[in-house]
């Protein structure tokens, strides 16, 4: 049975898996120690850092290694909001709650905040975003692409737009997998990652935070990462994270053919009893948002788990209630709507026949 939740996390690549493994057993170290022990896992890890910032584009040290998305997320906007003294944000409302209650966790000590509501198909226009950018303000967040709908940014157009009066950042967590993920082509000022969306392994992501670019840590201790983050270093993570990102950047002309092919199979298997949310505007080639009317989501999903198939509300508060996603709720799409809607999520696992097979298997499940 595919699976189909690829954007809340994907499998790890073999190659991944066998590059960290020696780093579990005899390369075991702690980088930050003065013994070979400690060198034979600093270089593997400086060599973790070199290798992630050709691929992004930019230098090694401006590559600060972090326990994920989350972290890298939360580095961002506190750290340049606390670094300016109650700096203003500027975000979107259709950001990953790593930013939006980074934001508003901010905005409680003092810093204003201001979210840019989205269209109709969930874009952000970036004469919106300029528009409250000021002398005061620390850091702008725009997301590369959306975790629920998939829908892409125009973060270069926001850069453009931004015009240097504010550091830019972007959440490219969702979008690394399918589209070319480079800080120089962006523009941006701080990218976040996380390994386990694109076949590496939990735990670990990264921040790119251009140089010259000053954040305040915050999380303190013995002053890894230059001091801007501390914490003894996930050697292991890093260079199972960098195997990750340079199969995936190698890959993506052949992930969005595939995985392409995949999602749209599904999605035309589906037409006639599914409408996507998003029809006008570029989508990752993973995603696949769709609404089923006159069917509850919670239903459908359950019914997909017991015949094997995983996939996704998009969002659900911690007690494990759904409730409408807040994405949605941006898109101006009713609440009726949005407990209708499933995201389908695709990935480097998947095959283009899997899109007929997954159709096949929602349309016996809402025929039953
Ligand atoms: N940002 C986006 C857009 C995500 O989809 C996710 C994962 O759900 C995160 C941040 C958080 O990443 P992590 O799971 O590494 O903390």
């Amino acid at each position: 049975m595919p699976y189909l939740d690829h954007a809340a996390t994907t499998p790890m690549r073999p190659e991944v898996w066998e590059a960290m493994a020696p780093f579990a057993h005899e390369l075991f170290g702690n980088a930050s120690g003065a013994h070979r022990y400690a060198r034979q896992a600093k270089n593997a890890y400086e060599e973790a850092r070199e290798r992630a910032a050709a691929v992004l584009g930019c230098g090694a040290r401006e590559i600060v290694f972090t326990s994920g998305g989350t972290e890298a997320d939360n580095l961002a906007i506190k750290g340049r909001a606390l670094r300016e003294g109650r700096g203003g944000i500027v975000i979107s409302q259709v950001e990953h709650e790593a930013v939006i209650e980074a934001a508003e966790f901010c905005e409680r000590l003092g810093s204003p905040v201001y979210a840019v509501a989205v269209d109709p198909q969930g874009r952000v226009d970036p004469t919106q975003v300029s528009a409250h950018v000021n002398d005061d303000t620390a850091v702008v967040s725009v997301m590369a692409a959306n975790n629920e709908t998939g829908v892409i940014q125009p973060v270069r157009e926001i850069v453009d737009a931004v015009a240097g009066r504010a550091p830019v950042h972007t959440d490219a967590v969702q979008a690394f997998n399918s589209t070319d993920v480079n800080v120089e082509a962006l523009g941006v000022d701080m990218l976040s990652l996380s390994a386990h969306k694109f076949g590496g392994p939990k735990g670990v992501g990264l921040l790119y935070v251009r140089d010259g670019l000053s954040l305040e840590a915050v999380i303190h201790g013995g002053g890894q990462e230059l001091g801007r983050r501390s914490g003894t270093s996930n050697v292991m993570g890093a260079v199972g994270m960098v195997v990750a990102m340079e199969l995936a950047a190698a890959d993506r002309t052949g992930f969005q053919r595939r995985v392409g092919e995949a999602r749209d199979r599904f999605v035309q298997g589906l037409a006639g009893v599914a409408t996507p949310t998003i029809e006008k505007v570029d989508v990752l080639a993973s995603h696949a948002h769709l609404r089923f009317p006159g069917v509850r989501n919670e239903s459908l999903l359950i019914r997909l788990d017991r015949d094997g198939l995983a996939v996704s509300v998009g969002s659900a508060c911690a007690s494990g209630a759904a409730t409408v996603s807040h994405v949605l709720t941006a898109m101006g799409v009713a609440p009726e709507a949005a407990r209708e809607s499933l995201r389908f999520s695709f990935g480097w696992t998947n095959q283009a026949e899997d899109g007929d097979e997954a159709a096949r298997v929602v349309l016996a499940a809402l025929d039953r």
